[in-house]
């Protein structure tokens, strides 16, 4: 039975859906993943009943130890592998990108070579990346009669492509291509680019430990095995090292690109001639977007029985077209917000026809996109689109959540003299003790050299404050879209904008001030600057992980509902990503988990524990 969830920040999200949770109790069978999937992986769990999820309110207390659950995928229990077995075997070579676009391959001694001069003169940087990070515009996906999923355009993906294919104006609909096995179940831009693709997997393999260590675990047994799993995500080389990972685990998998821009061709072809058949290219049109869906789904002989969704699209086009489909599809696993909220919405209004994994909502992922990722990221932005310096800067950020603690710790850390807004006494208080000074805008906006907003709100930053800052002022956004800082009220005919450089504009005042506008006000991190791989790496261990749940669960476990991945199949994603670091987790005693009532393998925290 699933239950209303206990993560406040999650329901505030969603305020009008009930979130569904499944007990700790509820956790452990599956995370022994014994039942056919990860028990491959692990030992054999140590106790725990497969009984099906209990309301949260219903929940037992904590176990004491040997009441439950399983060893089985606990770091403590030492399985984890070490971080050397999950690189690449021979790594002989890292690929550097130059400034200039060019690529160098650096051997371990430091020598580099540069790359042949074919993909040497292919690559492409700045305004391939712009094109990636646009926003689909009214003329573009938008005027479709149902438009976009946000989200999509929102979630995250490290690159731009790296090869020029522009000078082949011919549609991949047109054209006759097969990989060297003699298949043509795919269409990409090219098949010749699988080569570099292929590379760039290799890398994105390096900061994806967790997924290379299910692909070992998963030697000899197939977790996956039987699973036709179709996907509609960006498809870049860390998706690429998730749908080798499906595969190695058993899983069939058919492809397409859940947002128009973000398609690297090279590892779209890279996959396409390594057997998956994969929809998809940069710039698709709208009608193309829904073709490639089409193909995944549409196909004689073939049909899937799970969905990973990023956005919404692809659940959407199986409700409309295929609905029949339902009856053999096991799960869905959707990944951003706005997925997650149309399958909370198709579930209040009884619609909705199987299980489905909110993974946008797991504490991993929550927290390594908005506070790891932001605090890495603001730094990058930043500097690749106005070089500064920071030290001794004066900034103010605004909005003291995941986001603005994420943005002031670094900041902090390179010598910035940082300000912060808040709205909320808790989050001020935490940014008084973290040793920040608390202000309103209006105290600091004439002196500050750089303004950010991380506040998921709208209008923080006004017409007002942009008309008080200082000549040279760079006003950047971090947090949910567009319109906390009101750009609109800077489309008047008295101020001049200058486009200086790829997502930098001056606006000019009459008097010849100016100040410096990023991504126009959009997400500055997501449009100037790339998300780290490991980041994505909790993401896609997190899907994968809930596609091995909802596949191999037992009938009437999960129900026709939305459930967040259970808390110890959090703790195990976060497990598989410790060895990166040489991390030695300590072990519960017997006697210190009967006194804190827990289990020794976990969970180790209530599902309202904040981290
Ligand atoms: P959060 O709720 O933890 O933090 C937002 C903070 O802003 C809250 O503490 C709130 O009290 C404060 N706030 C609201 N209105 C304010 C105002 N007018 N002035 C000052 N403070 C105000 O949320 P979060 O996780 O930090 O995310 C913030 C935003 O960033 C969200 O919109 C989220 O979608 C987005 N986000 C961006 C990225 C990225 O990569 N850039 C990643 C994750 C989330």
């Amino acid at each position: 039975m699933s239950v209303q969830v206990v993560s406040a920040a999650a329901a505030a999200k969603v305020p009008e859906v009930e979130l569904k949770d499944l007990s700790p109790s509820e956790a452990e069978p599956q995370l022994g993943l014994s039942t056919a999937a990860l028990g491959a992986m692990a030992p054999p769990a140590g106790g725990g009943d497969p009984e099906a999820p209990a309301p949260a309110a219903e929940r037992p207390p904590a176990p004491g130890p040997g009441s439950g659950p399983t060893a089985a995928l606990s770091p403590a229990a030492g399985k984890v592998p070490q971080a050397s077995a999950m690189k690449r075997s021979d790594p002989h070579h890292q690929h550097q990108r130059h400034r200039d676009g060019g690529e160098a391959l650096v051997s371990p001694d430091g020598t580099v070579t540069e790359a042949p001069r074919t993909v040497k003169k292919q690559i492409q940087f700045a305004d391939q990346k712009q094109e990636f990070n646009k926003r689909p515009t009214k003329i573009g996906r938008r005027s479709l009669s149902r438009s976009i999923s946000q989200s999509s355009t929102d979630s995250y993906s490290s690159a731009a492509s790296y090869t020029d294919s522009s000078d082949d104006e011919t549609s991949p609909r047109d054209k006759q291509q097969k990989n060297s096995k003699g298949s043509s179940d795919f269409c990409v831009k090219n098949i010749k680019q699988a080569e570099f693709g292929r590379r760039e997997i290799e890398i994105a393999e390096q900061e994806m430990p967790a997924l290379m260590a299910l692909r070992k675990r998963a030697q000899g047994e197939k977790p996956l095995a039987g699973a036709k799993i179709v996907g509609c995500t960006h498809i870049t080389a860390q998706t690429a090292v998730l749908m080798e990972t499906l595969g190695a685990l058993g899983a069939q998998c058919r492809w397409a690109a859940c947002n128009i821009y973000s398609t690297l061709n090279e590892v779209a072809a890279a996959l396409a001639e390594s057997g998956f058949p994969v929809f998809a290219w940069k710039g698709e049109s709208e009608d193309d977007f829904w073709w490639c869906i089409d193909r995944c789904v549409n196909v004689e002989g073939w049909q899937p029985n799970m969905i990973l969704d990023d956005g919404g699209d692809l659940t959407h086009w199986i409700y409309k077209k295929y609905p029949n489909m339902f009856k053999k599809i096991k799960g869905i696993v959707e990944e951003s917000v706005t997925g997650v909220h149309r399958l909370y919405q198709l579930s209040k209004a009884g619609k909705l026809c199987v299980p489905a994994m909110n993974v946008n909502d797991s504490v991993t992922k929550q927290k390594f996109d908005n506070l790891y990722c932001c605090r890495e990221s603001i730094l990058d932005g930043l500097k690749r689109t106005t070089d500064m310096m920071f030290g001794g800067k004066q900034v103010v950020v605004c909005g003291y959540g995941e986001v603005g603690k994420g943005c002031c710790a670094a900041l902090k850390a390179m010598g910035s003299i940082v300000y912060v807004t808040e709205i909320d006494p808790i989050c001020a208080l935490q940014a008084c003790m973290d040793g920040f000074r608390l202000v309103k805008l209006n105290e600091v906006i004439r002196q500050v050299d750089i303004v950010i907003t991380c506040t998921g709100n709208k209008n923080v930053v006004t017409r007002e404050h942009l008309d008080r800052m200082k000549n040279s002022c760079i006003v950047c956004n971090m947090g949910h879209s567009n319109t906390e800082i009101d750009v609109a009220s800077l489309r008047t005919p008295e101020l001049t904008w200058e486009r200086v450089r790829s997502q930098v504009d001056h606006v000019i005042w009459p008097d010849g001030k100016r100040i410096v506008l990023l991504a126009e006000g959009r997400l500055l991190n997501l449009s100037c600057s790339t998300v780290p791989t490991f980041v994505l790496s909790i993401t896609a261990t997190t899907q994968a992980l809930a596609l091995i749940e909802l596949y191999n669960a037992p009938e009437g476990r999960y129900k026709q509902d939305v459930y967040l991945l259970p808390k110890k199949m959090d703790e195990y994603v976060a497990s598989l990503h410790l060895p990166t670091f040489d991390a030695h987790l300590t072990e519960l005693t017997d006697e210190q988990a009967k006194y804190l009532g827990l289990n020794k393998n976990g969970p180790f925290k209530p599902n309202y524990y904040r981290y």
